[in-house]
């Protein structure tokens, strides 16, 4: 008898996985037509950011005019603040697309993101300080004369409004950062400040996005590059955009026959309203219990700043639905955030029959164990979840190949971020989306990973900007 229940409940909750998986299928698919709708209002929005000011999706004009020759030389100091760490780069540009860099990674702690921001420019020009120094020196890479100074390009990762490429007003903080008196404040000018407090060598040329970055960057390599994507903590893309095709600048007078890369910041897309994203009620619950409710609709769908976060919300509702770990101490995973994206990415790319990553991740993280049906059934969440996001990205991506009118003749997007780099098969998920959006032509649309945007892109945005100051453009 006890055999026969035991056999009879472990039926009956099998069963409840299954139903379980055909309802988050059913959540967490995009159809075609369902993504087509999606890049047509991206679409929208991107014109309207184009047309007027302060939009949602801001479509900042960044003063990076063109792309580059190829040709740009010479040695550029650059720094990263990004989601997760402080990297600070010394780049030597040799020109013919090629390039050397040296380079130091500082991890940003999470008291650093709420600290007052002024301590946290202080923090990168430290950090700075600590890069020369230990580079200078006799047998050092770094050789300055006296009273020389470098040129250093500052990625910073964050929606800022630019009226010259050395200024930017943070318009809001993004990735989970806090830091007050920050928001609404040039960035340059504060990271200025920091910058003359430690007496560094060195004069801030220019404010880049990563996006724009890493545009400039791959196209210095790749020349078919026209968009450029960043899938990592956060997201966002930036492209290149006629002048004349962005009236919400006419009143500059700028050459309406030139180009600009324009920092889409689509991260924002659908915030506020939620009119056009398919949200889950896990995604509901993430957003309002972020820092910024209602804020980046687009990213906390997308960015592996949430991914983690979503699957954890899924497991934590089964646990109270009694489907998962039964008789089991569930404490660990209860915790928020306590699931991150990387672990959902390695659960996916599991290569064993019995699911043994799985296995590990949940025994070793979570203090649990897990059945092979219930290994089976996490990883196909995963998937789920993985799947949506590579498939919102690619309309994101429609919406600016549709607008440029690329489908015809093809282009190449430059992607970084850790999503892209290390989530297995997230690259060959967009490709798939881009071809339900747009059928077979979509195959001339192609993502390869890009080069260093905030270092080496940061380097060369540096150099045309000295050329074009030479030449006496501003
Ligand atoms: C920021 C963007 C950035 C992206 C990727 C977003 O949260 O708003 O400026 O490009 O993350 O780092
Ligand atoms: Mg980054």
């Amino acid at each position: 008898f006890a055999t026969d229940l035991w056999l009879h409940s472990a039926k009956w909750s099998i069963r409840t996985m299954t139903d379980h998986l055909r309802r988050l299928e059913t959540l967490f698919t995009l159809t075609p037509q369902r993504m087509r709708m999606i890049t047509q209002s991206f679409r929208e929005t991107l014109e309207n950011g184009l047309e007027k000011v302060d939009q949602v999706v801001p479509m900042i004009p960044t003063f990076v005019f063109g792309w580059p020759s190829g040709q740009e030389q010479g040695d550029y100091l650059a720094i990263d603040l990004g989601g997760t760490n402080l990297r600070v780069c010394l780049v030597h540009l040799q020109g013919k697309g090629k390039f050397e860099v040296t380079q130091s990674k500082y991890r940003l702690s999470e008291e650093q993101k709420q600290d007052e921001g002024q301590k946290l420019f202080d923090f990168c020009a430290e950090s700075l300080k600590t890069f020369i120094d230990s580079n200078s020196g006799e047998d050092g890479i770094l050789h300055l004369e006296p009273g020389e100074k470098l040129p250093l390009g500052f990625t910073f990762s964050y929606p800022c409004k630019q009226n010259s490429i050395d200024h930017g007003i943070l318009i809001r903080w993004t990735k989970g950062f806090g830091a007050p008196n920050t928001e609404g404040e040039n960035v340059a000018e504060m990271f200025q400040k920091s910058l003359d407090k430690f007496e560094l060598p060195v004069t801030l040329t220019a404010l880049i996005n990563d996006t724009t970055g890493t545009l400039i960057a791959s196209h210095y390599v790749n020349p078919h590059t026209r968009i450029a994507c960043i899938f990592g903590t956060g997201c966002n893309a930036a492209y290149m955009e006629h002048v004349k095709d962005i009236p919400k600048i006419k009143d500059l007078g700028i050459d309406g026959g030139m180009d600009m890369v324009i920092n889409c910041e689509w991260g924002a897309f659908d915030s506020f309203e939620h009119e056009h994203l398919p949200r889950s009620k896990y995604d509901i619950s993430i957003d309002e219990s972020s820092n910024k409710p209602g804020e980046q609709a687009f990213e906390k769908l997308i960015s592996g700043r949430y991914l983690g976060e979503i699957l954890r919300l899924v497991i934590c509702e089964l646990i109270d639905d009694g489907i998962l770990f039964l008789g089991q101490n569930t404490y660990k995973v209860e915790v928020t955030n306590a699931l991150d994206t990387a672990l959902l990415s390695l659960m996916e790319s599991d290569p064993t029959e019995e699911l043994l990553m799985i296995i590990g991740i949940f025994s070793h993280f979570f203090a649990l164990e897990t059945t092979l049906a219930e290994r089976q059934f996490l990883r196909a969440i995963a998937r789920l979840i993985g799947r949506r996001a590579a498939r919102l990205s690619a309309c994101g991506i429609g919406a600016i190949v549709g607008k440029m009118g690329y489908l015809e003749n093809g282009c190449a997007v430059g992607c970084d971020g850790s999503l892209y780099n290390k989530y297995p098969g997230f690259a060959g998920r967009i490709q798939e989306g881009l071809v339900d959006i747009f059928g077979e032509k979509a195959r001339n649309i192609y993502t390869h990973h890009a080069e260093d945007g905030s270092g080496v892109g940061s380097a060369i945005i540096a150099a045309m900007t000295k050329a074009r100051k030479d030449a006496g453009i501003h």
